[in-house]
C-alpha cells in the first residue's frame, strides 16, 4: 500500500516522501446509442500538488494558533505609511517595500463588522464549505482593505458585528480554518474544531 506524500524542507531543499502520483486501472467507456461499442477509457489518477506559501505561511501558522496577522508599511517615504492590510500581503501596493507582520486578532476581535455579504446556494467544484455558504465581507477599524470570509453560526446583515473563530484543532492550513460568528455567539455553538 502506498503513503500519500509527504514533504518537509531541510538545508534549503524538498525533502519528499511517498507517492505523489498514483494512477489506479481505470474503466472502459462505451456508447449506449451502438450496442455499447467501446469508445474509450477512464483515467483515474491522485496528484499531490506542492503548495509553497512563501511569504504568507506566517498567516496561516498564525491561523491554527488563533492569532489573525496582517501586514503594515512602515516605510517612512510611502505616502501610505501606517497602512494595515487584511488579507495579508507580503509588499506595499504603493511603494512596493516589505511590509511588517503585526497580529491584529484583538482589533478583529474588537471591531469585526460585515461590510457586505452574498449567500450561496450552490458552489463551484472542490468546495468544502456545507451549503448554503453565507460568504461575508469583513471590515476592520483602522484597517485600509476587506477581507473575504465566511459566517457560520445565524444569518448575515450589513453591519453586524461578528467575531474571528479559529480552526486551532486538526487545522487544515488554509484560509478555511478562519470563519466569523455574531457578536454575542456562545463557544457550544461553533462548528467542530473551532474556538474563539
Ligand atoms: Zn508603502
Amino acid at each position: 500500500m502506498s503513503m500519500i506524500g509527504q514533504v518537509s524542507v531541510k538545508n534549503n531543499q524538498y525533502k519528499i516522501k511517498g507517492d505523489f502520483h498514483h494512477l489506479e486501472l481505470g474503466q472502459p467507456i462505451r456508447l449506449a446509442d451502438e450496442g455499447w461499442r467501446l469508445i474509450g477509457i477512464t483515467n483515474p489518477r491522485h496528484l499531490t500538488h506542492m503548495h509553497s506559501y512563501g511569504g504568507e505561511a506566517l498567516f496561516f501558522e498564525g491561523l491554527s494558533q488563533g492569532k489573525l496577522m496582517a501586514t503594515r508599511c512602515d516605510n517612512p517615504k510611502c505616502e501610505s505609511k501606517g497602512s494595515i492590510y487584511q488579507p495579508f500581503r507580503i509588499y506595499c501596493p504603493d511603494c512596493l517595500s516589505k511590509m511588517t507582520v503585526i497580529d491584529m486578532t484583538n482589533t478583529a476581535k474588537k471591531t469585526a463588522k460585515i461590510h457586505t455579504f452574498m449567500v450561496c446556494e450552490r458552489s463551484g467544484a472542490f468546495s468544502l464549505l456545507d451549503k448554503p455558504i453565507k460568504f461575508i465581507n469583513v471590515e476592520f477599524t483602522g484597517v485600509c482593505t476587506i477581507l473575504m470570509s465566511y459566517l457560520s453560526v445565524g444569518e448575515p446583515k450589513m453591519g453586524m458585528r461578528v467575531v474571528p473563530i479559529f480552526k486551532k484543532l486538526d487545522p487544515t492550513f488554509t484560509i478555511l480554518d478562519l470563519s466569523f460568528v455574531p457578536k454575542g455567539t456562545k463557544a457550544d455553538q461553533l462548528p467542530s474544531g473551532f474556538s474563539f
